[in-house]
């Protein structure tokens, strides 16, 4: 069947834009370890790139044209970017979606408590992890904790050099004999996920704590009391940059490549997206997919209608609902995320002829799933013919898989909620192996063919006959 290696088929000069974008991609990340922190820094890329705040157009009640640039961020944890195209709207829009949300492990809302000399932080973990790979290794919290009156303190600690970070400790070798001996998803338990934030006590009415002193720093540093934890989100996550893997260079470990490793390229096609394009354009990077894509942030929230509705009131001057039902039903959607990557340490779990092959390119999902296609958009035959086509067209390495053999296991992704709208909807995506651990991996190749797929289906894609 139908594969190439996505480096045996480099242009002349291609190597070097494929190890440029993967820098701008891996400081992507590193900015945004949360989906706050994508959204900040999405909006600042996109101020840079000439993109105008949505919110303030529609407060000056001024109309959109085609050539229009505009972002609309949502509730600082989604962001949709648009290009404003030549047809009209009703003919639908290329939607580039991506989830900007990764598993990690979040600060419970009465966190802090002190146990025989040391300050802890207890927590909640966000999404599916093997608890076990989540200790004894340098931890960063980041967040926001906002306050009685309004105002909200930014916290980053653990990324910087000089920063101290945090740790969750795991039982000593020498005294985990029933340890070793326990399934692993018992060998460490989410109330073990307890973060240690410091040991010095400070002496207070006669009594030496650990937990005053580092309430003490907190209000130093943060002007904030052990209550204002009540109203803060506060994620534990992998402490340090992405790095380079491989002699070659060819690789990248990083914390939370699903999915901003398929959101980052998504928005950079919107972003570097020249002149005006036929179809409106959009990129979509939407919450909370990690916990079923519910809640005000998620896909499953009526957010991005809701924008679409404005969007059209400021093209055509007045609402139309009718047309916000043809625009939606008549899109296309790329919806990106991660593919299982064939790891052959592990090849017993995947159908080889069906997996997503690490340097193979971008990785077309027909459908997600898990035993029978269970919760899956199984996307229409006919739009696969069309990426197909425009993938084939622009001379990308390109694959198609399951997440994994049948009957193994499986998994979801947004899809099927677009869908919902009738719009033509396939899930695309990169191979990554580790996914959800603190360091992922995936392929530059990968991650250069998925960005150029991006930019061909916004120009290539269009309205399907049936
Ligand atoms: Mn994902
Ligand atoms: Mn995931």
């Amino acid at each position: 069947m139908y594969r190439k290696n996505a480096w045996e088929h480099l242009a002349e000069g291609e190597r070097e834009q494929l190890m440029a974008f993967a820098e701008k991609y891996k400081a992507y990340i590193d900015a945004g370890k949360t989906e706050r922190e994508c959204v900040t820094e999405a909006v600042r890329l996109a101020k840079e790139a000439g993109f105008a705040d949505l919110k303030e157009i529609l407060k000056a009640g001024q109309p959109l044209k085609a050539g229009d640039r505009v972002y609309m961020a949502w509730m600082a944890k989604c962001i949709m970017l648009f290009i404003i195209g030549e047809k009209d709207i009703e003919r639908g829009m290329n939607i580039l979606g991506a989830h900007i949300d990764s598993p990690r492990i979040d600060i419970k809302q009465n966190p802090l408590y002190e146990d025989t000399g040391f300050a802890y932080l207890d927590t909640h973990y966000y999404g599916g992890i093997k608890k076990y790979q989540w200790v004894a290794t340098p931890m960063a919290l980041h967040g926001v904790v906002c306050m009685k009156d309004g105002s909200t303190v930014t916290l980053n600690v653990g990324e910087d050099e000089n920063d101290p970070v945090f740790y969750i400790s795991d039982l000593l070798i020498h005294l985990a004999g029933d340890q070793m001996g326990k399934p692993a998803a018992k060998v460490v338990e989410g109330e073990q996920l307890n973060i240690i934030i410091g040991s010095e006590p400070v002496k207070e009415e006669d009594k030496w704590t650990v937990k005053a002193n580092v309430l003490k720093l907190l209000k130093e540093k943060y002007g904030m009391e052990e209550e204002d934890f009540i109203s803060a989100e506060i994620e534990c996550v992998p402490a340090g940059k992405s790095r380079d893997v491989g002699f070659d260079r060819s690789l990248i470990a990083g914390y939370g490549h699903d999915d901003r490793v398929c959101a980052y390229p998504s928005m950079a096609a919107v972003l570097d997206y020249e002149g005006t394009p036929a179809y409106t354009l959009c990129a979509l990077l939407t919450d909370k997919e990690e916990i079923g894509s519910v809640g005000a942030t998620g896909m499953g929230a009526k957010y991005f209608e809701n924008t679409m509705a404005e969007i059209i009131c400021a093209i055509k001057g007045k609402d139309e609902p009718l047309t916000l039902r043809r625009c939606l039903r008549n899109s296309r959607m790329l919806s990106s995320d991660v593919s299982a990557g064939f790891d052959p340490n592990f090849a017993g779990v995947f159908e080889k002829k069906n997996a997503s092959i690490v340097g193979n390119g971008v990785t077309f999902n027909k459908f997600t799933g898990s035993r029978g296609k269970s919760g899956s958009n199984d996307c229409n035959a006919e739009f696969v013919a069309m990426v197909r086509r425009i993938c084939d067209d622009a001379n990308i390495s390109w694959q198609t898989a399951e997440l994994g053999a049948v009957d193994v296991g499986g998994g979801g992704t947004i899809a099927y909620i677009c869908a919902n709208y009738g719009m033509n909807c396939i899930d695309a995506g990169l191979p990554v192996l580790s996914m959800h651990a603190p360091w992922e991996l995936i392929s530059k190749a990968d991650l250069w063919e998925e960005y150029k797929c991006y930019c061909a289906f916004l120009k290539g894609a269009e309205e399907l006959e049936y």
